[in-house]
C-alpha cells in the first residue's frame, strides 16, 4: 500500500492544475496524480477543434512536456481507474486491485460523455468527442466517410461540424431544441451560428428528435421521430456529459448530478476535494442554487483554490466564468453566465461577423458573448464582475468603448 501526502484523481485539466499549483505553492510532500487514460494531461478543447483538424499534433496540446512531472516530482499513475474510496481509511483502490492512501484526496474526474440510450447507440462509426482516443478513432474512419450526422447543437457538436465541413464532409446536425446552443446562449447567438454553419454547407435542422440509428454492424444512418432516415457514414453524439463521481457518492459525498463542494471546493467527506466538471458548486454569477461549470477556466481555478486551501490559505471559488469556442473563422468568447437573463443588447452587426451579446438580470450586466470582437470581451470583463446597470442603449452604441461605459 503506497501513501501519498496528496492523491489526485483525475489526469485532465484540474487535476494537472492541482498538481502544478501544490509545487508552485512550495508544497514540498508526496504527490501522486491516478488517471484512467493513457496519456499524460493534455487540453480536451482542440479535440474538436485544431487538433481534429490535424492542425496540432498532439505533443503540442499536451498541458505540459512529460519531463515537467518527473522534474517536480509528481507520480503520473497513468491507465488506472479509481473504483472505490474509503472516507475512513483515506484510501482509495484501483481497477487493477491496488490500494493507496492520502492525506488529501482532490477528485478531478471531469464526467463522460452522455450516451444516446436508443437503438444501435453503439453500432460502429458512432462516436462522442472527449477523449484523444475519441477523437484517434474518428479522424482514423474520416477518409472513409462522406456524410457525417452531429446529434446534439451545443459547442462540441457545432466545432466538431465546423471542422467536417472544411474537409469538404456533408455534415446534418440535429439539435432537439428549436435553436442552437439554447441552453447557454440568447437567440441572436444561436441564429447567427445556424446561419454561418449554413452558409458552410451544412445542413441545420432544429426540432428533430432521434428515436434510432440503424445500420447491421457499422451506423448507416438516423431515424427521426416522423420517421425519416437521414443516411449517414459517421454519427458523432454531442449530448452533454455525465459528471464521473461514483465512486465519491457510493462512499457518502453529498450530490447527485456531480459532487457537492463549498467555496474552498471541499466534499461533505473529510480531507476529500473536488474540482472542474464534477464539482457542483455555488457560483456567485450564477442566479441561486449550485450549478457545476464544464470549462476549463473552471477547473483551473478551483484546483487553485483547493490546493491552497490544503495548504492552510484562506481563500474562496469567486472566479468570473470565461469560456471561448471556436468555428471556421470565427471566435466566440464568452464572459459571466447567461443564464438566467431577462434582457439582451446586441452590440455590433452580426451580419460583420463581429458583434457581442450582452445580458442583462434586473438592469445589471452577467455576461457577454463576444464573436470576432476581443476588444467588447476585453472591455465588458469589468461590468460582469462589478455586476454594473449601463444604460442598454449606451451598450448598443458600438462607438462608445465598454470601458467607458464600465468607468
Ligand atoms: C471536445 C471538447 C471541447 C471543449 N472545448 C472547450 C473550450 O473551448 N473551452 C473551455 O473552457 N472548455 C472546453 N471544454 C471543456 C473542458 O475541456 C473541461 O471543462 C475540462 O477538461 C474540465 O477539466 P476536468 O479536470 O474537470 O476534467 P477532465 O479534463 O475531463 O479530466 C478528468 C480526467 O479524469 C479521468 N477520470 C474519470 N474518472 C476517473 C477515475 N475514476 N479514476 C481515474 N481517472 C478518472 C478522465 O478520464 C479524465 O482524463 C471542451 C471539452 C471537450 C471534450
Amino acid at each position: 500500500m503506497t501513501h501519498h501526502d496528496v492523491l489526485i484523481v483525475g489526469a485532465g485539466h484540474g487535476g494537472a492544475q492541482a498538481a502544478i499549483a501544490l509545487r508552485q505553492n512550495k508544497f514540498a510532500g508526496t504527490i501522486a496524480v491516478i488517471g484512467d487514460e493513457r496519456e499524460l494531461p493534455y487540453e480536451r478543447p482542440p479535440l474538436s477543434k485544431d487538433y481534429l483538424a490535424g492542425d496540432k499534433p498532439f505533443e503540442r496540446i499536451l498541458i505540459r512536456p512529460p519531463a515537467f512531472w518527473a522534474e517536480r516530482e509528481i507520480a503520473m499513475l497513468t491507465g488506472q481507474k479509481v473504483v472505490s474510496v474509503d472516507p475512513e481509511a483515506h484510501a482509495v483502490t484501483t481497477d487493477g486491485g491496488a490500494t493507496l492512501t492520502y492525506s488529501h484526496l482532490i477528485w478531478a474526474t471531469g464526467g463522460a460523455a452522455r450516451r444516446l440510450s436508443c437503438a444501435g447507440h453503439d453500432l460502429a462509426g458512432v462516436h462522442t468527442v472527449r477523449t484523444r482516443a475519441d477523437a484517434d478513432r474518428m479522424m482514423g474512419e474520416l477518409p472513409s466517410v462522406t456524410r457525417v450526422v452531429v446529434i446534439g447543437g451545443g459547442y462540441i457538436g457545432l466545432e466538431a461540424a465546423a471542422v467536417l465541413a472544411k474537409f469538404g464532409k456533408q455534415v446534418t446536425v440535429l439539435e432537439a431544441l428549436d435553436r442552437v446552443l439554447a441552453r447557454v446562449a440568447g437567440e441572436p447567438l444561436s441564429r447567427f451560428y445556424e446561419a454561418e454553419h449554413r452558409a458552410h454547407g451544412v445542413t441545420v435542422r432544429l426540432n428533430e428528435q432521434v428515436v434510432g440509428l440503424e445500420g447491421e454492424t457499422r451506423v448507416t444512418g438516423v431515424r427521426l421521430a416522423d420517421g425519416e432516415f437521414v443516411p449517414a457514414d459517421m454519427v458523432i453524439v454531442g449530448i452533454g456529459i455525465v459528471p464521473a463521481v461514483e465512486p465519491l457518492l457510493a462512499a457518502g459525498a453529498a450530490g447527485g448530478n456531480g459532487v457537492l463542494v463549498d467555496e474552498q471546493c471541499r466534499t461533505s467527506l473529510p480531507d476529500v476535494y473536488a474540482v472542474g466538471d464534477c464539482a457542483l458548486h455555488s457560483n456567485r454569477f450564477a442566479e441561486g442554487g449550485v450549478i457545476r461549470l464544464e470549462s476549463v477556466q473552471n477547473a483551473n481555478d478551483q484546483a487553485t483554490v483547493a490546493v491552497k486551501t490544503i495548504l492552510g490559505q484562506d481563500v474562496s471559488y469567486e472566479a468570473v466564468p470565461w469560456f471561448w469556442s471556436n468555428q471556421y473563422d470565427l471566435k466566440l468568447q464568452t464572459v459571466g453566465l447567461s443564464i438566467g437573463h431577462d434582457a439582451m443588447v446586441v452590440r455590433g452587426e452580426p451580419a460583420a461577423r463581429s458583434f457581442s451579446v450582452i445580458y442583462l438580470r434586473g438592469g445589471r450586466v452577467i455576461a457577454l458573448d463576444c464573436v470576432n470582437a476581443t476588444k467588447d470581451y476585453v472591455q465588458g470583463r469589468r461590468l460582469v464582475t462589478e455586476g454594473l446597470s449601463p444604460d442598454p442603449a449606451q451598450l448598443a452604441d458600438h462607438a462608445i468603448p465598454l470601458k467607458e461605459i464600465a468607468g
